[in-house]
Order: structure tokens, then C-alpha cells, then sequence
């Protein structure tokens, strides 16, 4: 049976080719994908593309772009098998984590890729991430999709979208993913790491999207000689609702009296304050230092091996719900997507 696969074309180095004439790089237009790559249709798809309006560098995206793109994917959902989204690296990661919150019982593969050299481009790395994303997203076993969740593609490696983190702005195995292992390996086989899926509720409840992200969201990286008052400015931002903390190691802050005061202070108010590492891998575990441990008892929510990205889309997503505090705070006490591991 072959698959149907909607690409979303939303902009980044990916959509580029040289002009043959002036040698600028000027858009490339993915309408054309079969011209431009005539072995696709010996793939088992049927691929439609939507070019997003207008395409943007991923730097200027925005929580209202991502409603945008959940919205598209729900309003298209039954028509296609699976879905892959074209996306400017920069921003890659945050996309793609705030979209597998948005999508509430996904069913169906949602690949995310790009490229660091353009498409368009002798040496590109566009044409293998985009031709394996899509037979990704395609892919069955037992008529079932293999990899049914929100995925992000680059260089040989497919990772859940949440997981990962632009590691390199010069190596074409741009991503990474410290906390979590390939959902698969790409050489001359695709290797799926099929444990490590996440496979939807047998109940097969329909996809439903989240509607609103919260705005509110700060991100705060501890740093030795970070001041008081600095600190006080930041966590009394007006409008502020939940901030990343940023801490050292396995979630060590410095226990000194106005550290502590200043981020109790916040917490009174009402702020959420959610506990990720600095460190690229490993997470947050509170107990085992004096240092973390005081901050679990003034109420800071651990999160985990979480990363920067996929908290602060899942705080839009969570406050977005519009709950009380207690369902709130019990929703970020556990993971959604496979964002992070106990
Ligand atoms: N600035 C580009 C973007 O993120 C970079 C890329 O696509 O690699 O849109």
C-alpha cells in the first residue's frame, strides 16, 4: 500500500538552490520536488507539498507560527499517512518540541527536517535528510506507522523531536540528542530503534490540537556573579509566569540566604519555576546535593533530563490549558510526549 506524505515547507536553508545564471541563491520551489528529484517516485509515497505564507528564516518564528502548523497538520490529518515538515535549523528544535505538545494523541508519523548547506547546492545535506524523512514517514509495519510521533531527522539520525538540541552551527550532523537514543539509524538500512517509540493509546482517541501557548515564559541561566538585584529584576518581570532555571550540574544552585529568598519571593507571587541543567547531558536530580535540595523544598519543579527547548514549549502548552495550580504543577511533574525519563 503506499503512503500519502504532506510536505510543509516553512522555510530555512533547506528551501534554497543556486541560480544557474547568477549563482544567487534564490527559493526553491518544492511544488517542483518530482522534476527536481526523479527517483522519489520510486519511493512507495504519493507526496503533496504546502508551501507555507510567507516562508520565513526560523530565527522569526513564533508561538503563533506553531499554531499555525498544528492547525494545518489537524485540518489535513485525515487525508495524509504522515507528515514532514520543512523547518530552518536555528529554531528547529523549539518547533518541533512545541508541536509534539500541541498535537494531543498523535497517531501518525510527523517528521521535522532541514539542512545546513541548501538544497539547491552541489554538496548539499538537504537531499538525503528530505528523501529519508519523507520514506520515514511513509514507513509501515503491519500497516501500522513505524514511528508515530513528533521526530526530527538529520544526518543518519532520526530523534524524538523533544529530545533534541542544535549542537552545531557548522556540522552537518547538526542535532543531538544527549538524553535520548535514536529512534533510528540511517545507513544503507534504516535500523528503527523500535522500543524507544512512543506508540499511541491503543484506544485511538482522535487527534485533537492545544489552541493556545501561554506567553510569560522566561529562561534564567545561573552563572557564578550573578547579582541579587539582577535577579530580582528578572524574576519580577511584569507578566511573568514560569521560568526555565538553568542550573549547574545535577541541578545545584548556591544556597546563600538571598539567593533563596529572591526565588521564594517569585514562587509566592505564583511564578513556576522549572529546574533544567546547563549540562548538555544527565538532568536534574534534586536530592542528592544540599544545593538542589534547597530548592525543592521552596517548591521548584524538577525537570529532569528535559531540555531547554522542550520546557519552555511544554510551559506555553501547560499554562496555555488554562488549569489550576494543582493540575498544572501535576502536569509538568510528568512527562507528556517522552520528553524526559524519571
Ligand atoms: N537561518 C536558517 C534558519 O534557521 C538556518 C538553517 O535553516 O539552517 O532558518
Amino acid at each position: 500500500m503506499r503512503s500519502s506524505i504532506l510536505i510543509i515547507y516553512t522555510g530555512g536553508t533547506i528551501g534554497m538552490k543556486t541560480d544557474a545564471e547568477t549563482g544567487a541563491l534564490v527559493p526553491f520551489d518544492f511544488s517542483g520536488i518530482y522534476e527536481e528529484f526523479p527517483s522519489l517516485k520510486r519511493l512507495n509515497v504519493d507526496i503533496e507539498v504546502y508551501t507555507m505564507d510567507p516562508v520565513i528564516d526560523s530565527s522569526n518564528v513564533s508561538p503563533a507560527n506553531w499554531l499555525t502548523l498544528a492547525r494545518l497538520i489537524r485540518d489535513n490529518y485525515a487525508r495524509y499517512d504522515g507528515f514532514v515538515v520543512l523547518h530552518g535549523t536555528d529554531t528547529m528544535s523549539y518547533t518541533a518540541s512545541a508541536i509534539s505538545f500541541l498535537l494531543e494523541n498523535l497517531s501518525k508519523p510527523v517528521v521535522f527536517t532541514g539542512s545546513q548547506i541548501p538544497i539547491g547546492v552541489l554538496r548539499t545535506d538537504g537531499r538525503e535528510n528530505l528523501i529519508t524523512a519523507i520514506e520515514i514517514a511513509g514507513a509501515r509495519i503491519d500497516g501500522r506507522p513505524e514511528v508515530p510521533e513528533v521526530s526530527l531527522y538529520f544526518q543518519n539520525r532520526l530523534f524524538r523531536a523533544n529530545r533534541t538540541t542544535k549542537g552545531s552551527a557548522e556540522a552537518l550532523n547538526a542535532f543531538r540528542s544527549y538524553n535520548y537514543p535514536p529512534l533510528a539509524e540511517v545507513g544503507v538500512n534504516i535500523a528503527y530503534n523500535l522500543p524507544a517509540v512512543l506508540q499511541p493509546a491503543d484506544t485511538s482517541p482522535e487527534l485533537r490540537i492545544a489552541t493556545r501557548l501561554a506567553d510569560g515564559i522566561a529562561i534564567v541561566k545561573l552563572f557564578p556573579g550573578l547579582g541579587e538585584e539582577i535577579l530580582r529584576a528578572m524574576l519580577s518581570a511584569p507578566g511573568l509566569r514560569a521560568v526555565v532555571l538553568e542550573t549547574y550540574g545535577a541541578g545545584n544552585a548556591p544556597t546563600s540566604e538571598w539567593f533563596l529568598r529572591v526565588l521564594r519571593e517569585a514562587i509566592d507571587r505564583g511564578v513556576i519555576l522549572l529546574n533544567v541543567t546547563q549540562c548538555r547531558g544527565g538532568g536534574v536530580s534534586m536530592e542528592i546535593y544540599e544545593t538542589g535540595l534547597r530548592l525543592q523544598k521552596i517548591g521548584v519543579l524538577s525537570g529532569y533530563d528535559m531540555t531547554t527547548e522542550a520546557a519552555v514549549t511544554k510551559l506555553m502548552y501547560v499554562l496555555g490549558l488554562g488549569l489550576d495550580e494543582t493540575r498544572t504543577r501535576e502536569l509538568l511533574r510528568r512527562p507528556l510526549r517522552g520528553e524526559f525519563t524519571l
